[in-house]
């Protein structure tokens, strides 16, 4: 398991959402829950620290604009976060990343701040990202990057949905030099930022479960008719579930269209998109997995026999967030054949 301290120091404190000035969810109690859990399972995983990622690995991945943008908010005061609130309709490429107040340039929602320490913060969320895709490929068969802020909302040149670079994407794009690779994206958000990044790409195949987009974020994309374009088309899938699915339900939505979709992909490696939020109590979502649901998710997506970097994405109910990520840990460990 992959954690650098330094992304503790970035605390978004407000979001609003629909109107209302309300909690940020996305806090950094989330990964602390996470860290206590992981150090009493600790029998079965090893905290380590990220390599630090090199700047050409997110320029690979992320327009040098968007990077810029952030550059510029490690200039904000301490203590204050700037919420764009102003989205222009331009072109790819407009807007002034030196400004900060043209940061709605590149940025599709009002719930995502940036200040001093976003850069930091989302790097290290990165880095944890790539040092799990490199474990795999020196021949680890499970790896896991808490990474926090988490990733997959966010675009090559767009930031939002909490998202500032695109974590599953890091670990995809570092596995895809070595083989073919499937990002199956199990958030209940769909992943609009992972699937615009390889919506064009053949040996990346991404695959999203998550509620429908009409009623729940990102509400302008997830539907089953996105497919992939040019090269890419028929390697993208998203899976619309409805609404309070239960795990029994879940997992057969798995194993009827992902699992199918994936074994006939013959990828070498599994980028798994870990958001929690699916969770029965998540205050954001609307599933209804138990902790034991994340156990068999796990394990059924590990007996697949495919090396997995699992990627931490969202999940909100951040008191039984740190045993849900031990769970589905745990079931990928068992159907990866890893556990004692
Ligand atoms: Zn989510």
């Amino acid at each position: 398991m992959f954690f650098n301290a330094l992304q503790l120091e970035f605390k978004p404190r407000y979001e609003w959402a629909f109107g209302e000035k309300i909690a940020h969810p996305e806090t950094t109690a989330r990964a602390e829950s996470i860290l206590t859990a992981v150090a009493e399972a600790h029998e079965d995983f090893e905290l380590r620290e990220p390599s630090k990622i090199p700047a050409g690995a997110l320029r690979g991945l992320h327009s040098l604009q968007l990077l810029n943008l952030y550059a510029t908010a490690e200039q904000i005061p301490e203590d204050t976060d700037f919420y764009p609130t102003v989205f222009p309709k331009l072109k790819r490429g407009e807007g002034d990343p030196n400004n900060i107040r043209q940061a709605g340039a590149f940025c599709f929602d009002s719930g995502t701040p940036l200040n001093a320490k976003t850069l930091s913060a989302a790097t290290w969320s990165a880095a944890c990202a790539r040092s799990a895709a490199t474990s795999l490929r020196k021949g680890a068969k499970l790896a896991y990057a808490l990474s926090r802020p988490p990733g997959h909302h966010a675009q090559r040149d767009l930031f939002g949905g909490y998202c500032y670079f695109n974590n599953s994407g890091v670990a995809a794009k570092v596995l895809r030099r070595a083989g073919r690779v499937v990002v199956l994206d199990i958030d209940f958000h769909h992943g609009n930022g992972t699937q615009s990044l390889f919506l064009r790409d053949d040996k990346v195949l991404t695959i999203s479960l998550h509620g429908d987009p009409r009623e729940y974020f990102p509400f302008f994309c997830g539907f089953a008719s996105e497919v992939g374009e040019a090269k890419g088309r028929g390697y993208n899938m998203n899976l619309v579930l409805e609404s309070k699915i239960d795990g029994a339900h879940y997992i057969k939505a798995l194993e009827a269209h992902a699992v199918p979709a994936i074994e006939a992909f013959e990828p070498d490696y599994l980028v798994l998109a870990a958001g929690l939020d699916a969770y029965e109590r998540d205050p954001i979502g609307d599933f209804k997995l138990s902790t034991e649901d994340f156990f068999r998710v796990g394990e059924r997506i590990g007996s697949l026999g495919i090396p997995v970097a699992a990627i931490q994405e969202g999940g909100y109910f951040t008191e039984h967030l740190g045993r849900n990520a031990v769970a589905l840990l745990r079931g990928l460990r068992a159907g990866l054949g890893l556990a004692d």
